[in-house]
């Protein structure tokens, strides 16, 4: 029986003990402190197809990841779970220059050649928009795509941990090689997972590595509002007001993205207040809605926006990833799986020499 480690149960850490907790022959921990863990924050959209960013990994990436999301809740289907936290209601995209609508619907036609997950995709008006989104205003037309989704990462990290059912420990650790394994907390692992998002420096640093991950603090607010916002679609506009509806009445706004933050996890009313003030010509239904608290969260980025995932150069055994970035939630389930599957030499679908470990991870000095 060999024993493997994950530090980190965000979405990327949770995904990877739940495919590895399905091997008989592993015996899995989980460590994670938990504080400012994005996934918990995340407001949840799942709509990669509309990016302009000209990287082809990522891009790649996160189109197969909206679609993996498909596999990974019919597994969890199987295993008897609700899965009432992930709902294809639909996205709608705001521009401030209307007549961009078009460029992005013809992108949307191309991108659903090997995404038919987006769905069908209409450029709108106000009226028929409001069918779906009753109260929404402030625009005359907007690009619909119905295969747009939005997903409770809380909730789909406690599934995927309860699924699993691995040993679970609320603690923030460091790693130390020994001869033969890795020490742990009180235990010796065979193999480890480093799924700490913004936080990887702090156990390769001392180990001698430089790592290129920098911190990005993100805020939003939720609201209660006195209607079931089940079948909304989710809007995004240009800038950081998203709207997210959930079942059950529950409406979030944001996020914000800061990068002179740090750590910091305090709450900014200031600049919540901002958001809510640009949304709100959209959406005055906000007015009436009450505040239900706020959620902080850190991002974390590589120096050039790209994810990676793979072992880490010079400690055999222990595998990571990082820099997903605010698509993370689109992104962590596939790469959560491929480390499951790196860790039992499995096949994979995204060839990690595209998310190169080695250019954000680097020895510098021996310990
Ligand atoms: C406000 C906000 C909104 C976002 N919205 C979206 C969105 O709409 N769509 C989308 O796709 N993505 C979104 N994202 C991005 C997404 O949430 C992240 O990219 C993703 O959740 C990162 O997952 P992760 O597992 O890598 O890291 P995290 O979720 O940050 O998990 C890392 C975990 O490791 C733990 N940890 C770290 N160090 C240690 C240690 N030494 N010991 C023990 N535990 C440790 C941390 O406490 C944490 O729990 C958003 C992020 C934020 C902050």
């Amino acid at each position: 029986m060999k024993k493997v480690a994950i530090i980190g149960a965000g979405i990327v850490g949770a995904t990877a003990a739940y495919y590895l907790s399905k091997e008989a022959d592993l015996e899995i921990t989980v460590f994670d402190h938990g504080q400012g863990q994005a996934t918990k924050a995340a407001a949840g959209i799942i709509s990669p197809w509309f990016s302009k960013r000209r990287n082809k990994a990522w891009y790649k990436m996160a189109r197969l990841g909206a679609d993996f999301y498909v596999d990974l809740l019919a597994d969890l289907e199987k295993s008897g779970q609700e899965i009432d936290f992930y709902q294809r209601s639909g996205v709608f995209l705001l521009k401030k220059d209307e007549s961009k609508l078009e460029e992005l619907y013809e992108l949307a036609l191309q991108r659903r050649e090997d995404s038919p997950l987006i769905g069908q995709l209409a450029i709108m008006d106000q009226a028929s928009a409001n069918e779906f989104f009753p109260g929404l205003q402030g625009f005359d037309r907007l690009l619909y795509a119905s295969g747009g989704a939005r997903v409770d990462g809380q909730l789909l990290v406690t599934c995927l941990l309860e699924t699993s059912q691995v040993k679970l420990v609320k603690e923030k650790v460091s790693l130390t090689p020994l001869t033969s394994g890795y020490q742990i907390g009180e235990d010796v692992f065979d193999r480890v997972i480093l799924a700490m998002g913004a936080w990887l420096g702090d156990v390769l640093e001392p180990l001698g590595y430089e790592v290129d991950v920098r911190p990005q603090k993100g805020q939003l607010r939720d609201y209660q509002i006195y209607q079931d916002l089940e079948s909304y679609p989710v809007v995004m506009p240009e800038g950081e007001w998203d709207l997210i509806p959930f079942a059950g009445g529950k409406l979030s706004l944001g996020a914000t993205h800061e990068n002179d933050m740090g750590f910091d996890l305090t709450v900014d009313e200031t600049l919540l207040q901002q958001m809510e003030d640009v949304a709100l010509p959209h959406y005055p239904t906000l007015t009436e809605a009450k505040s239900s608290g706020e959620r902080v969260g850190i991002r974390a980025y590589t120096s050039d926006f790209s994810p990676f995932f793979g072992q880490v150069p010079g400690l055999s055994g222990v595998y990571a990833a990082s820099g997903l970035g605010s698509s993370g939630l689109t992104t962590g389930p596939i790469i959560g799986y491929h480390l499951a599957q790196l860790i039992q030499d499995k096949e994979l679908t995204l060839d990690p020499v595209n998310y190169p470990i080695a250019n954000y991870v680097k020895r510098v000095k021996s310990e």
